[in-house]
């Protein structure tokens, strides 16, 4: 099974012609409120890719929370752990403009109120083939959830986004680092991705990099570096493409694949959700994946 230590966010995106300068007021064509946040989005892609998936992390006491709550439960997302939080649901606020650049603020709102582990989470990670981690929760519960996972034997995989400096405590207790091209160059200060994979070899022992419809680079200690292709597609939304990825990535690995093998259908899962609008909602299901990499 695996189990997600992550965020929940109500994305409220507003579709305008052009994005508004500082002081403008634009008026806007259409508004939807998307349930969202990077570990939500994680569990959704295992869950639909096929595993057992719970998650750990808040919601807020607020009309959101129950919807955020909702969508995963109804993707099949064992919900028993995830807390509700006083106050406000994690939000992001997200501007779309008719060029498909967007610009967001992220309110963290529950998400932040989880600072550490309770007993019933450490048990939980227990069971686990794989603990999926990013950094939209505070890091003192991340590292947390690592360090647990560690001292159990539990394979940890994290993705560091948004990208912001990672504590020694936290890498010493991740197996597979999951950046995109642009997470990678913050992190190392390197902007060639293999360079970058390499540098990062140096605290993890695993490494994958993503780049897009260039597909993803594997580095692990001691190995020539693997690129995997993406498949060939025309793409009209990539949000959640690195989420599609990491959530099908960790369940063919708790299976037991190689990692080669696990990033080929990875990629298939992802280059399927690109292929369609939405976030969660174009992740694509086992049996999609497994007819995409059939001959
Ligand atoms: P993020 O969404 O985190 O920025 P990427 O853009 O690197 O991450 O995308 C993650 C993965 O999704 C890629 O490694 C690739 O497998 C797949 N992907 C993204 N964009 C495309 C695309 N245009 N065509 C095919 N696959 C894609």
């Amino acid at each position: 099974s695996i189990v997600v230590l992550g965020s929940t966010n109500m994305d409220l995106v507003a579709y305008v012609a052009e994005a508004p300068a500082r002081g403008e007021t634009v008026t806007g064509r259409e508004f939807r409120t998307v349930p969202g946040g990077k570990g939500a989005n994680q569990a959704v892609a295992a869950a639909r890719a096929g595993a057992d998936v719970a998650m750990i992390g808040a919601v807020g006491a607020d009309d959101f929370g129950v919807r955020l709550r909702d969508a995963l439960e109804h993707s099949g997302v064992d919900t028993d752990l995830l807390r509700t939080a006083e106050g406000p649901s994690g939000t992001a606020h997200i501007v779309v403009d008719d060029d498909g650049g967007n610009a967001i603020v992220v309110v963290p709102g529950a998400n932040g109120t989880l600072t550490s582990l309770d007993h019933g989470d450490e048990a939980l990670i227990a069971t686990a083939d794989v603990l999926l981690l990013q950094l939209e929760l505070p890091l003192s519960a991340v590292t947390a959830g690592a360090v647990t996972a560690r001292r159990l034997g539990v394979r940890t995989v994290l993705t560091p986004a948004p990208a912001q400096p990672l504590p020694d405590e936290l890498l010493a207790a991740t197996d597979l680092l999951v950046p995109n091209e642009h997470e990678a160059a913050a992190l190392t200060g390197v902007a060639d991705p293999h360079a970058a994979a390499e540098a990062l070899l140096r605290k993890v022992p695993e490494v994958v990099v993503t780049l897009g419809a260039a597909g993803s680079l594997y580095a692990a200690r001691g190995a020539a570096p693997v690129t995997v292709p993406a498949p060939r597609v025309r793409a009209v939304d990539t949000t959640a493409a690195g989420d599609t990825f990491v959530g099908a990535l960790a369940v063919a690995l708790g299976e037991g694949r190689p990692v080669p093998q696990a990033l080929a259908w990875a990629s298939a899962a992802a280059a399927l959700s690109v292929q369609r609008p939405g976030a969660s909602s174009s992740m694509p299901y086992r049996a999609e994946i497994d007819a995409a990499l059939a001959p």
